[in-house]
């Protein structure tokens, strides 16, 4: 074997879930990352449907290499197929790019600390030494990781810019390509597709072809490549995402922290005790990464980056009623979040149209918060959609009543909505069953309502009359969320039965 330097120190990751949950001693549903800078969900372009094809042919190499994906690179970066190369992630290409430019004898310049530590890796794998002396290949990441600046582009060339979090930034050195520069980025943020392992370099058409050359064959698999082509095909809006950036360092802020000014899907919060700050937010279910003298934050969404805030608040984050919960089937893939003495925030997101705004209206009349995202395989219905939401929902409910102890068990509403009247009665007692009757149904909404009592063990009862099939449906979800708040309101110790008095 050939030796590595004395002080060489792989790539460590950072721990599972499972054994982060195992610390903190929490479900691992109940664990939060805002340590992996990546979305907190994939694209709705990700779905099993848009590997079917790719699938279909596994068995197969890609024969004569990946000239679709390199099209679409090309015409997302602005460059030419031949600009590109393909790899495993940006760090495949990372590594590519030190052995590539440089080995024995040679120094590679990485960014000063804090920085990604994979350059440091990559160079010694090469062979080379870390320093700054007329160096063979000097790396620089733009916009930085961990602090989120956008450092001023070094001189030295060869250059190899790191633009993995580009989108977040909107500035690129692709127009330097032909001068020295190699831009390498990646799927794995903007495009939520970390797992698939998939990024790309652009170079300057002979420096590519000497990348290609020192490469697996066919260093990408298939799927990847499928999962990719058609994330290209509606590339991301990051512009929540910087929004939600700001909202978050402005509420940091408030609570005496110091926050970098970031230009990525992060924020470098410098504090005193980081990995003391660290161990309490993980004992509340939030993970951060520690380094350089401070924590690096993910920004994930609304409603989670206020889970991290009420937890560096010092309020507890995990309320015994609150649920995390992921439903993935061959057709669709949903996440659910749910807090029963919640104040009706709400928000349905599956693409099932009509049945999302039913049910944010179920929710928001019971009083929760509740957030169910994901996507189903709209292009046969939104059948599996909309029951696919409604399972997960009553699953997740299921799960934050817990073992049922104390709440009223029992709950009745009657809505009126302009032609349409419904009525609703449920029962939390455990036992499955739904006597549902509609005048008029949209299509799904007893079916919907039948899937959701299954699916949280509760009777449920709604008769709705009316004209407009909307109009019915509607009345009959907001009376299901009216009897529903009655029923899971704690008012005693024990769920109230009349087994074993009669
Ligand atoms: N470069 C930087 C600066 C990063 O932060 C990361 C993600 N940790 C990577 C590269 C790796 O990206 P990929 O998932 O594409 O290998």
């Amino acid at each position: 074997m050939k030796a590595l330097p004395a002080d060489f120190r792989p790539y460590e990751w950072a721990p599972s879930t499972v054994e982060l949950a195992a610390r903190a001693r929490l479900d691992p549903v109940e664990i939060v990352r805002f340590d992996g800078n990546v979305p907190p969900l994939p694209l709705p372009s990700s779905r099993p449907g848009a590997l079917a094809a790719a699938v279909a042919e596994v068995n197969t190499y890609p024969h004569g290499g990946y000239p679709l994906i390199h099209e679409a690179i090309a015409a997302y970066a602005n460059v030419e197929p031949e600009n590109v190369v393909l790899g495993a992630g940006a760090d495949d290409l990372i590594l590519l790019c030190a052995r590539t430019f440089a080995g024995p004898g040679d120094v590679v310049a990485v960014p000063p600390d804090p920085t990604y530590p994979l350059f440091r890796v990559a160079a010694e794998l090469a062979g080379a030494t870390v320093g700054d002396d007329a160096p063979a290949l000097t790396f620089c990441c733009r916009p930085g990781n961990p602090l989120g600046d956008l450092p001023a582009l070094p001189e030295a060339r060869p250059l190899v810019v790191d633009e993995a979090y580009f989108e977040y930034a909107g500035e690129s050195a692709v127009d330097l390509i032909d001068d020295g520069v190699v831009v390498i980025r990646t799927f794995s943020k903007a495009f939520a597709l970390a797992g698939a392992r998939i990024g790309y370099a652009l170079a300057a058409p002979d420096t590519a072809a000497e990348l290609r050359a020192r490469q697996a064959p066919a260093p990408v698999s298939t799927l990847s490549v499928a999962l990719a082509l058609a994330a290209l095909r509606t590339p991301p809006d990051v512009e929540p995402v910087r929004a939600e950036r700001e909202r978050l360092a402005a509420e940091l802020r408030k609570l005496g922290y110091a926050p970098l000014d970031s230009h990525a899907n992060f924020v470098f919060v410098p504090v005193a005790e980081p990995d003391e700050l660290a161990d309490t937010l993980l004992a509340l279910g939030c993970v951060v990464r520690v380094t350089g003298g401070g924590v690096r934050i993910t920004v994930r969404d609304r409603e989670d980056d206020d889970l991290l805030l009420a937890a560096l608040a010092g309020q507890t984050a995990a309320t015994p009623r609150r649920t995390r919960y992921v439903r993935a089937t061959a057709e669709t893939a949903l996440r659910v979040r749910l807090a029963l003495d919640g104040a009706g925030r709400v928000r349905v997101a599956t693409g099932a149209g009509l049945y999302d705004h039913l049910l944010e209206q179920l929710a928001f009349h019971g009083g929760l918060d509740l957030v169910v995202e994901g996507s189903g395989d709209w292009e046969t219905g939104d059948h599996h959609t909309a029951e696919d939401a409604a399972i997960a929902f009553g699953e997740a409910l299921d799960r934050a009543l817990g073992d049922r102890r104390g709440i009223a068990r029992y709950g009745s509403a009657v809505v009126p909505m302009d032609d349409a009247l419904a009525s609703a009665a449920v029962d939390l007692g455990g036992r499955r069953g739904a006597e549902i009757s509609l005048a008029e149904d949209p299509g799904l909404a007893r079916h919907a309502l039948e899937s959701l009592a299954s699916a949280a063990r509760m009777t449920l009862h709604v008769e709705a009359t009316g004209r407009d099939p909307h109009h019915v449906a509607e009345a009959a979800h907001k009376a299901v969320g009216r009897a529903l708040r009655e029923a899971v309101r704690r008012d005693g110790a024990e769920l109230p039965s009349t087994k074993g008095l009669l």
